[in-house]
């Protein structure tokens, strides 16, 4: 039963990342954690999961804890390459620590090529066991429109609905 103190404790956060996709065909696609075949895969300081990145920010957002960046700056050479998946980890038990429960999360992959439906499963079992809570991973087409329709990038949103600590 949730009374109405509990409700005055829900934190909403969005999350955002876009990443360049690589002309280099070998460069690795890992979307939530999972390597989707069909497209060269993204350019960034760290694996360049958008999804991992977007879901961070959207935890720590909720939680009023800055972002992504804060934590983990793109300027950190021990971050070159960095597992996505382990720094959304840190960024969960960032707001935990805090004091925050994580009640679910909503993502929207912006993406051309390749259809995500293959993935979606693995990419919300995965994301849901490291976030400790239910996260929908859903795909749209960019429709071929701009540089998201030419495959020069790929985009994901998020939004994440947290408790705040009792004050
Ligand atoms: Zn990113």
């Amino acid at each position: 039963m949730t009374t109405e103190g509990d409700l005055r404790r829900l934190r909403v956060g969005s999350g955002f990342d876009l990443h360049p996709l690589s002309s280099d065909s070998r460069r690795r696609f890992l979307l939530a954690g999972v390597e989707v075949a069909g497209s060269n895969g993204p350019v960034g300081h760290s694996d360049a999961d958008v999804v991992c990145h977007a879901i961070a920010d959207a935890i720590l957002g909720a939680a009023g804890l800055g972002g992504i960046g804060d934590h983990f700056p793109a300027t950190d050479p021990t971050l070159a390459g960095a597992d996505s998946v382990a720094l959304l980890a840190k960024c969960v038990r960032v707001a935990e620590g805090a004091g925050f429960e994580i009640i679910n999360v909503d993502s929207t992959v912006i993406l051309q090529a390749p259809r995500l439906a293959p993935f979606r499963t693995a990419m919300e079992s995965l994301m849901s066991e490291v976030v400790g809570a239910p996260v929908c991973v859903k795909a749209k087409s960019p429709e071929g429109v701009g540089p998201l329709g030419e495959a020069q990038a790929v985009v994901c949103t998020a939004t994440a609905l947290l408790l705040a600590p009792r004050p």
